[in-house]
């Protein structure tokens, strides 16, 4: 992995105003030049959005309603009936479960340590950079020396620390939910691809099975987009000072972030690598959530402020049950520090 320089030029929205414009039509004359004619096929607002998207990623961009719809779509367009998914272990627990809804229709998957290559006998590899909410890191070089389709899920890292197509990848998804539209207020999903081929037959099946995302959604993506680098960086440098604290701290365990102990690694992200990192707490990490008044104690993860919770409330004992996950949002370091601290005494 080379040394992480994140990129931090703003991205603009074509349009007259400071602020793009708002479509919310669902049908458009029959008029030249068209740029769209129904919205389940596609409408000027999300088509902006996936410009600039594209853009970021240095693919073709598409969006659908969330995060989910779009690994949906995703497995949908590209295997069949028998065919076998290699999973992240640890990955995102939410898409090993859509595989499992999807297991009536002859999908299987097969999970493997994403530290190392695939397993060899897998129509699609599906990664996660960094993993939610254990934090490894893939090995993209093995994941792309193998011959099945490689799908980064870099929900966490976004295209200003990660563009995944330069590194081998063929599809990046994005739950834009998270960091790109980053303000908790926008339920939302993107899939970029490197080939025009593979974009032209998922925007296909994205008409034909109207997982579509709305306008209203497409516009706080692209009012995120503006400001992502600049929020992606200051959470990345307040997440690296927070671990490294919580490394110290005796209430806590072992620390879950991208590159922390790991001399090599810290190189290459040297100012932080995003704002998700998680936490094992000695003792009681409910008592801990619950004692928070900062950081709000709920789901979710990538918006301007912190959240926090036990993830073994929702995944069982896929993960410890001491485990804390932590998105570092916007406030003052110092701020968040005092908060953690006072609550680490329920533990
Ligand atoms: N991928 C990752 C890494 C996630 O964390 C999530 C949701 O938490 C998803 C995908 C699914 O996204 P959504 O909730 O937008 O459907």
């Amino acid at each position: 992995m080379r040394p992480v320089k994140p990129r931090t030029r703003l991205v603009r929205p074509a349009g007259p105003g400071a602020s793009p414009p708002l479509d919310r039509s669902t049908t458009f004359a029959y008029r030249e030049p068209r740029s769209a004619y129904y919205q389940r096929h596609g409408h000027p607002t999300g088509a902006e959005a996936e410009r600039l998207l594209g853009e970021l990623d240095g693919g073709h961009a598409l969006l659908f309603p969330s995060g989910a719809g779009a690994t949906t779509a995703l497995v949908l367009s590209l295997l069949r009936s028998g065919s076998t998914i290699g999973l992240a272990e640890g990955a995102y627990y939410g898409t090993g479960e859509t595989f499992r809804a999807l297991e009536p229709w002859g999908l299987r998957f097969v999970e493997f340590d994403q530290t190392g290559p695939p397993p060899r006998d897998v129509d699609l590899v599906w990664v996660e950079a960094p993993s939610n909410p254990l934090l490894t890191f893939p090995d993209l070089e093995a994941a792309a020396a193998h011959p099945a389709p490689l799908v980064v899920d870099a929900t966490a890292s976004t295209p200003v620390l990660l563009r995944p197509l330069e590194h081998g990848a063929d599809f990046v998804l994005h739950s834009a939910t998270k960091f790109l539209a980053g303000h908790a207020d926008a339920l939302l999903g993107a899939l970029v691809c490197r080939d025009e081929a593979d974009a032209n037959r998922l925007l296909e099946l994205r008409t034909r099975t109207g997982i579509v995302a709305a306008p209203d959604p497409a516009w706080l993506l692209l009012r995120g987009l503006r400001t992502l680098p600049l929020r992606v960086e200051r959470q990345s440098a307040s997440a690296l000072e927070l671990a490294r604290r919580l490394a110290e701290h005796p209430r806590v365990e072992r620390v879950r972030y991208p590159g922390l102990g790991d001399p090599l690694a810290a190189r290459w992200m040297e100012g932080g690598f995003g704002g998700l990192l998680s936490f094992d707490v000695a003792g009681d990490a409910r008592a801990v959530e619950q004692a928070t008044q900062v950081i709000m104690n709920a789901t979710s993860l990538g918006g301007v402020e912190s959240l926090l919770e036990t993830r073994a409330r929702w995944e069982g004992e896929r993960v410890p049950p001491n485990l804390l996950r932590f998105s570092v949002g916007l406030e003052d370091v110092d701020d968040l520090w005092a908060d953690l601290t006072q609550a680490l005494e329920r533990a």
